[in-house]
């Protein structure tokens, strides 16, 4: 299959490997920023393919993982009223909130429907003019041009029984946190390629500069990560600081002009909790004041709920790694996708999920203990 089987060629991802070999002379961490990216890593074994001393740490790159325990449970309080339907990507309904998640409230009733595209809630809105549609608007920048353009249209057509729910964060400011953490190992980023070919490189370049690091954006298949982590590795060897492009198949230094002239016009920046992690400034988007209308917080009046994590749960501690899923205690054993204590073990971007589901190291070590 074109742009599937030219990036998984066994034999060019051994010479891939061959080449890192021969280049590195010293231990590097580096973080993969998306859990697409990890996914693709565990599932191929990547990781485990490469010379001693590269390390791959996994990173927060998992929406669905850093949405915020208060925004599930908001979710869940808004999904139960019987004046709404409430809409979602799938991935969102195994998420435990503190009580319960949307898939268990579906089961007892509540009109909770999956959707493929925010769009897709326009037309529920307009063939349900006596309800509420709101969609659980998650996500990254990737994820950021088609909510606004739901919204976008949505005030257009005059649609007063549409709203959404928004928990949009940023990539960079989370990968500056990362590096500004006095528990960071990473010395190197593979930057997620569909945040930027929405985005475009430039935003990572002053971060580049500041922590003196090398970011190379790369695409999602096994020689995409292959070539990036050789471009890497041969830049940290280099001591060499700056952005570097492996997916340019899809990603131009600017980006898409278009969408994010759309995303400005929809959102603006504000201070976003990632779950696990904790409160980032300028980390997050909300909706512009001519979209406030559109505001499912403020309409239903959930802006306050208290909420508490489980103890056991480390995936903060993974999400910046700083951990892997094998070290949580709970791994394989009161977490599993059964029975999810956090959501890195339910979404298909969490780090948990891709070691449970390849069949990575099931049984638990100490925590602190050698990887
Ligand atoms: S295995 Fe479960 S409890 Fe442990 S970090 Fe992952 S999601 Fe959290």
């Amino acid at each position: 299959m074109r742009f599937q089987d030219e990036y998984r060629d066994p034999v060019a991802a051994k010479q891939l490997i061959t080449a890192i070999s021969r280049v590195v002379t010293r231990p590097w961490t580096i973080m993969e920023v998306c859990g697409g990216q990890t996914h693709t890593i565990v599932k191929y074994g990547i990781d485990e393919l490469l010379p001693n001393g590269v390390e791959l740490v996994h990173g927060p790159g998992c929406p669905v993982c850093v949405t915020p325990l208060e925004l599930i449970d908001k979710a869940i309080a808004i999904a139960t009223r019987s004046d709404v339907i409430f809409c979602s990507f799938g991935d969102m309904l195994r998420v435990p909130g503190s009580q319960s998640d949307l898939f268990a409230i579906k089961a007892t009733g509540a009109d909770v429907r999956i959707v493929y595209s925010p769009l897709d809630c326009l037309k529920i809105a307009e063939q349900n003019p006596h309800r509420v549609v709101v969609f659980f608007a998650v996500g990254f920048e990737t994820t950021a041009p088609a909510n606004a353009m739901a919204v976008a249209q949505a005030k257009k057509r005059k649609l007063s029984n549409f709203a959404v729910l928004v928990s949009h964060v940023l990539v960079p400011p989370a990968m500056s946190a990362i590096l500004s953490s006095l528990d960071n190992r990473v010395q190197g980023f593979l930057g997620a390629g569909h945040v930027c070919a929405v985005m475009g490189l430039e935003e990572y370049v002053p971060i580049a500069e500041r922590f003196q690091i090398p970011i190379v954006v790369t695409g999602f298949e096994p020689l995409d990560l292959l070539e990036g982590i050789y471009e890497c590795v041969c830049m940290l060897e280099r001591r060499q600081v700056g952005v570097g492009n492996q997916y340019s198949r899809a990603v131009r230094r600017d980006g898409s002009p278009r969408a994010i002239e759309l995303i400005h016009q929809v959102f603006e920046v504000c201070d976003r909790k990632w779950r696990g992690i904790g409160e980032i400034p300028l980390s997050g988007y909300r909706l512009t004041e001519p979209y406030q209308q559109f505001d499912a917080e403020t309409r239903f009046n959930v802006q306050q709920v208290t909420v508490h994590e489980s103890e056991q749960c480390i995936s903060g501690l993974i999400l910046q790694g700083i951990r892997k899923p094998h070290q949580c205690q709970a791994f394989c054993k009161s977490c599993t996708p059964e029975h999810p204590l956090g959501a890195t073990m339910v979404s298909s971007e969490g780090a948990c999920a891709a070691y449970y589901n390849y069949g990575r190291l099931r049984h638990p070590v100490a925590a602190g203990s050698e990887i």
